[in-house]
């Protein structure tokens, strides 16, 4: 626990909290007011936290955009967690992104979290039976 970044409180910058979870900045950012949300609790990923922690967390997310909306006014959001180290997860403490997206910041947005894997770029017109 101690060598975990989001265990040290001290060096977020807190935008919100409840009883078992926070909302701080993202240290290195993707985007302009882009937070993560995490359980107050470490465990690794989303697939460890209890019912009472995700409620938690998705409250913040909620509070989260509201400050997000008012002090940014972004044009959209990404919400994703990276599960796994295969999933680009770096920081094994459950952190949930909350991206504000912006008119303009990417030549071509559709798609969006699809575009995690470059090669599958977004096809309006994509084989459902491609990869199944
Ligand atoms: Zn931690």
């Amino acid at each position: 626990m101690t060598d975990c970044v989001f265990c040290h409180k001290e060096n977020l910058v807190l935008v919100a909290e409840n009883k078992l979870a926070l909302a701080f900045y993202d240290g290195c950012p993707v985007s302009r007011g882009h937070i993560l949300v995490i359980p107050k609790r470490h465990i690794k990923d989303y697939f460890d936290a209890s019912h009472e922690e995700h409620n938690a967390i998705n409250r913040l997310i909620f509070k989260a955009k509201q400050y997000i909306d008012k002090k940014y006014k972004p044009d959209g959001y990404n919400i994703g967690a990276n599960i796994g180290y295969f999933a680009g997860q770096t920081v094994f403490h459950f952190h949930i992104h909350i991206i504000p997206r912006y008119k303009g910041d990417v030549e071509d947005p559709r798609g969006g979290v699809r575009k995690i894997i470059p090669s599958h770029n977004y096809n309006p017109k994509c084989n459902k039976n491609d990869l199944h």
